[in-house]
């Protein structure tokens, strides 16, 4: 039978990697490119060894040729601290990275998929958000690099499907952690663990009535994998993938500091700028085009996080 070959770029990172392990299982060959600026080889390490799976060290800003049957184009830092630390780096991995990646689906008549973001909603003035909504985006911020890079993606996405007629599916993903997120990444899911099981305070940042809705990872990678293979050719998205159930950051806080039984207290830093006031997804779409629901809880999704982090942190 004839084995499809997909190329996974960020393949090395939290999602990427979680992914590749999924489609090796789906019983396809993986090649994995990254250039592990935020991802680690410890997250595929244990794939290395599969015969089925193929790892490149490459940017994804500079052009490669490539023989592939699909494309999930999710290399990109994902959390503000590392996307901020070079944001020009950051623009040009999300558009020069989206082009590159086009123009192997261009020459192959190949389905990509852009890993988009809830981000491209900016700070929301509706709530929930539909993939209706335009958003609501500083274009000269500390967040646009990425929010912006993300939005200049997504018209390359539509543009080169309208220009040159091959599939591609848009994901936008709202928040998602599990194991393998990166212990200093700074983002909050990460954070607040790494600093329970450390007994340090937790770090809310504003008054922790930010709102944030969690998905866990793998929820999303059965999203992912349905929305490549399981929508129609001509279905190109954007469809919001994350879970509805929406919490405070304090509540998030509150709940970490319960599952680890942590003796950590809870102190208030300033609120970085342009940090979204409420977010949550409406996956009336999802729902509809995939039949997909999130099944996994925060309580149960945040233990298993934190055993991850228990090993992480005894081997560090
Ligand atoms: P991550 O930082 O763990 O993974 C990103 C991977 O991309 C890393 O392995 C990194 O080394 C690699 N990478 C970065 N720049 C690269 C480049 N120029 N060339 C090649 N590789 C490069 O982040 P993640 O959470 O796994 O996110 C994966 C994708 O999903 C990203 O595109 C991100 O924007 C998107 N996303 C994630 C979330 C989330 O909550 N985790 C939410 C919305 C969107
Ligand atoms: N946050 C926080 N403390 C932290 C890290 C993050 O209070 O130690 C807040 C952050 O300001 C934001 C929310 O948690 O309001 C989610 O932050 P994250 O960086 O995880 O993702 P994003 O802002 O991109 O949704």
């Amino acid at each position: 039978m004839y084995k499809k070959t997909v190329l996974v770029t960020g393949g090395g990172g939290f999602i990427g990697s979680h992914l590749c392990e999924r489609l090796l299982n789906d019983g396809c060959d993986v090649i994995c490119l990254d250039n592990f600026f935020t991802g680690s080889k410890n997250n595929i390490r244990h794939l290395l060894k599969n015969p089925a799976f193929e790892l490149i060290r490459h940017d994804i800003t500079l052009p490669i040729s490539l023989e592939v049957d699909a494309i999930y184009n999710l290399a990109c830092p994902a959390s503000p601290v590392h996307y901020q630390h070079d944001p020009v780096q950051t623009a040009r991995t999300c558009i020069l990275g989206a082009m590159n990646m086009l123009e192997i689906a261009r020459r192959l008549h190949i389905p990509v998929l852009q890993a988009s973001t809830s981000e491209i909603y900016g700070d929301p003035k509706e709530h929930p958000q539909t993939e209706n909504y335009w958003g609501n985006v500083n274009p000269i911020g500390i967040r646009s690099c990425y929010d912006e890079g993300k939005r200049a993606a997504e018209t390359l996405f539509f543009d080169y499907h309208r220009q040159y007629k091959f599939p591609i599916k848009v994901i936008r993903i709202f928040n998602t952690y599990g194991p393998r997120m990166h212990p200093h990444d700074g983002r909050v899911v990460s954070n607040f663990i790494v600093q329970a099981l450390n007994h340090q305070d937790i770090t809310i940042y504003g008054d922790g009535s930010q709102t944030r809705s969690f998905c866990y990872i793998d929820d999303l990678i059965e999203a992912i994998v349905r929305v490549m293979n399981r929508t129609h050719a001509a279905e190109t998205g954007p469809v919001n993938l994350g879970n509805p159930t929406e919490f405070t950051v304090l509540e998030l806080a509150e709940k970490v500091i319960k599952l680890t039984g942590s003796k950590s207290k809870i102190v208030f830093k300033e609120l970085p700028q342009d940090d979204p006031t409420r977010r949550k997804p409406d996956i009336t779409k999802a729902r509809n085009l995939i039949h997909w629901e999130p099944e996994v809880q925060l309580e149960e999704g945040l233990q298993k996080t934190i055993a991850y982090f228990r090993e992480t942190l005894k081997k560090s």
